[in-house]
């Protein structure tokens, strides 16, 4: 197996973390209410959904281009936190791509450190402050550490994704340092993040796609 995904498949993820999305909405919800305002599933949504709206124009996008236009549709439409970190992560990593016609190992490394970077910038968490940056944090660090150590594309994709996971996962018990959930009575602690649920999401589908197509 070789990555290299072109424009058409990373919408094609796109399409389908938007069906994950909406099946997922009344727990996103559900845990946005607990740790903060409600509304995490609306703005992500909206997002997305915008996205998938603009499908054609983007598809007709030179790669770091569409990448570019994804941060700038992102953050014209979401008006939550998550509308600035996710717009700030895609025009970071736009920067990255450069001419690449497509996105192989190597690069999607670079992409997914690049919007980590951006995220923690931006936002000013830190890994452990239960936020989306726990969930990216680790899955960059054991996808960072499977490519180093020389193991299989698809050990290292496999890493990315459960490496996101067990970043969510570890939200549960970490008091909130940033965002609406520091100023819940006990800091957000029992209920995992969000935002680290709906990024380990996005990393899980694009792993699951990739995987599943092999390419
Ligand atoms: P808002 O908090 O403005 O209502 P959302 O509900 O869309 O925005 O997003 C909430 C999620 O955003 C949180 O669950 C958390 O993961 C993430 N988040 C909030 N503030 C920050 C921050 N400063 N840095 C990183 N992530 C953050
Ligand atoms: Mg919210």
């Amino acid at each position: 197996m070789a990555v290299k995904i072109t424009q058409k498949e990373y919408l094609d993820y796109i399409d389908r973390f938007c069906k994950k999305l909406e099946e997922s909405k009344d727990y996103i919800t559900e845990l946005d209410s607990v740790t903060g305002d409600g509304d995490h599933w609306v703005n992500m949504n909206m997002g997305f959904q915008k996205l998938a709206d603009n499908r054609p124009q983007l598809e007709d996008l030179k790669l770091s281009d569409m990448f570019k236009r994804i941060g700038m549709l992102i953050m014209s439409s979401v008006g939550g936190s998550s509308g600035v970190l996710y717009g700030s992560a895609y025009i970071k990593a736009s920067q990255v791509i450069g001419d690449n016609k497509f996105i192989d190992i190597n690069l999607l490394f670079s992409i997914f450190n690049a919007k980590l970077n951006a995220i923690m910038e931006r936002g000013g968490a830190k890994p452990g402050y239960k936020t989306m940056v726990d969930s990216l944090y680790m899955g960059v660090k054991y996808f960072k550490d499977a490519l180093e150590s020389g193991k299989s594309e698809e050990e290292a994709l496999e890493a990315l994704k459960n490496g996101a996971i067990e970043g969510m996962n570890s939200t549960k018990d970490m008091e909130a340092v940033k965002g609406r959930a520091y100023y819940q009575a006990n800091k957000g602690v029992g209920h995992l993040d969000p935002g680290a649920v709906t990024m380990s999401y996005q990393i899980e589908t694009l792993v699951d796609y990739l995987l599943e197509n092999n390419f």
